[in-house]
């Protein structure tokens, strides 16, 4: 597919192209435009002037009807979303097509509705004499903040865009939208979807392009910029902080992690197997909620490690990491883990598939046991199809083990005890804590992580909250 550019609504592909490669076999599927600085600057012009113009005048039930037929948009062109997003991630294409593509539309109609549900609060306040007495009415209004850059990553490319896209649009924002270089197919088509649908000229743009010192970095960097919606790694968002201090410009961040599974001997065994089966090797671990610090309580730690190898070591329909640069960097953590004296349980190396997937970017769903909580491997995000089992023996030493960590992303716990439950959840570190369960969302919960796995919170209102600011205003009656 031939990305293109979206800016002030029309497509366009300047900037010199580089090749997008399939990470299924490593064969050319694409090419991609790289946006300079001055193509950045005439799409955050763009994006003012729809402010200052027509989006900016809409009123919310003009946007959440606009909303609506970007959600329906992308529902009739479901297979073209699908076929794209598979082509760029090489991800299974039952994932696509029950995850990635409908959560998109979803997250459209889920911004549409909630609009309706907007309620500001107003108070009646007695003046002070000194100031003449009599009452007052406070009241608060929202507006947009303005501009708002998003820039995402490639591992869940259209959903985590739209998971930003949606909310700034119905918060009466225009966006500027960069997609990661990997994966930049399905954010074309959504400027595609978006056109047909009729938004105003400029309510949406989308350049294309790398990060830093490249198109990202232009556009973090933009003093037009009124905020900087971001998802990627921990790093990037430091080094985007940096950018964003020149200006003061505000910043929602969802970051990496390194997230735990805490399984007390008094859990479901096979449910705590299987979820962390799921959470630790679903789209090969290249999820930001996957799991890959598993504590098991003592009592049970052999019996789960088997389990856990061999149905990892069963796996056989997975896919790809996403580039050759990915499958280095978890073959090099693969390499850590034997040098810091892991022992692999399952996988740990590069699969053979006899077929055209062996030129393809792959690695083996692995576990591992035997490492302290102070090994790299047990620090570093990886970010593949990966996860490290140790022991603990009480409550406390399994909560002091998972908080251990500079990331605080997302956590399970597997215990059918209720009360254990109750008090475990609210003390790990994380802003995502599952019970008996892992990756159920629910679009209108608070979704953000703590220490250096992001700043803020966003789903629901808590995105509304993001992309808008209330301004009181007080009237002396
Ligand atoms: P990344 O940080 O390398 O890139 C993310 C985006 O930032 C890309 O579009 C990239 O081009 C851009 N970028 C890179 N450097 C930049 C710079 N200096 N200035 C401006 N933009 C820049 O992340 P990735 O490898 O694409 O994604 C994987 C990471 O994302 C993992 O760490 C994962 O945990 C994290 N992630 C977090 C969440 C979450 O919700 N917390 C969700 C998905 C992924």
């Amino acid at each position: 597919m031939r990305a293109e550019h979206y800016v002030g609504g029309v497509f366009r592909a300047d900037g010199p192209e580089f090749p997008l490669l399939s990470p299924v076999d490593g064969g050319q599927v694409g090419t991609v435009p790289e946006a300079g600085r001055a193509t950045v600057d005439e799409a955050v012009a763009a994006a003012r002037a729809a402010l200052d113009g027509a989006w900016g005048a809409a009123s919310p039930q003009d946007r959440a009807a606009a909303l609506r037929r970007v959600a329906d948009g992308i529902d009739r062109r479901f297979d073209e979303f699908v076929d794209a997003e598979v082509a760029d991630t090489g991800k299974p294409r039952d994932l696509a097509a029950t995850v990635d593509i409908p959560r998109a539309a979803g997250n459209f109609r889920a911004y549409a509705d909630l609009l309706y549900g907007q309620a500001e609060q107003a108070y009646a306040t007695a003046v002070p004499a000194w100031s003449g007495g009599g009452q007052a009415l406070n009241y608060t209004v929202r507006r947009p903040l303005g501009v708002v850059a998003v820039i995402s990553p490639w591992n869940l490319p259209l959903l985590l865009l739209t998971w930003k896209v949606a909310p700034a649009l119905a918060a009466g924002n225009t966006v500027v939208a960069k997609p990661s270089e990997e994966t930049p197919s399905t954010a074309t088509l959504l400027a595609r979807v978006i056109d047909e649908a009729g938004l105003p000229a400029g309510a949406f743009n989308l350049v294309h392009g790398h990060g830093a010192d490249a198109a990202g970095a232009f556009l973090t960097e933009h003093p037009g910029v009124s905020a900087i919606a971001f998802t990627g790694e921990s790093a990037t968002g430091a080094s985007i902080m940096r950018t964003a201090a020149k200006h003061v410009t505000p910043v929602s961040f969802e970051l990496g992690g390194k997230n735990p599974a805490l399984v007390f001997a008094d859990a479901d065994l096979d449910a705590a197997v299987d979820g962390t089966v799921a959470s630790s090797f679903t789209h090969s671990g290249q999820i930001c909620l996957c799991t890959e610090r598993v504590y098991v309580e003592r009592p049970v730690f052999d019996a789960f490690v088997a389990r856990l190898g061999e149905r990892a070591r069963a796996l056989r329909d997975y896919g790809p990491m996403i580039s050759a640069g990915h499958r280095d960097k978890v073959l090099s953590y693969y390499r850590l883990a034997r040098e810091e004296g892991a022992t692999v349980v399952a996988g740990g190396g590069v699969p053979e598939f006899g077929d055209a997937r062996d030129g393809g970017y792959y690695v083996e769903p692995t576990v591992l046991t035997g490492l302290p909580n102070t090994a790299r491997t047990v620090r570093e995000e990886i970010f593949g199809p990966v996860c490290h089992v140790a022991p603990f023996d009480t409550e406390d030493e399994a909560l002091r083990l998972a908080n251990d960590s500079p990331y605080g992303l997302a956590a399970t716990v597997w215990t059918r005890d209720v009360s254990r439950a109750h008090r475990v959840a609210p003390r790990v570190e994380a802003g995502i804590v599952w019970v008996n369960g892992w990756n159920i969302r629910d679009l209108r919960t608070p979704f953000g992580g703590v220490k250096a796995s992001g700043i803020g919170r966003e789903g629901g209102q808590h995105s509304l909250d993001f992309f808008s600011e209330p301004v009181n205003v007080c009237v002396n009656l």
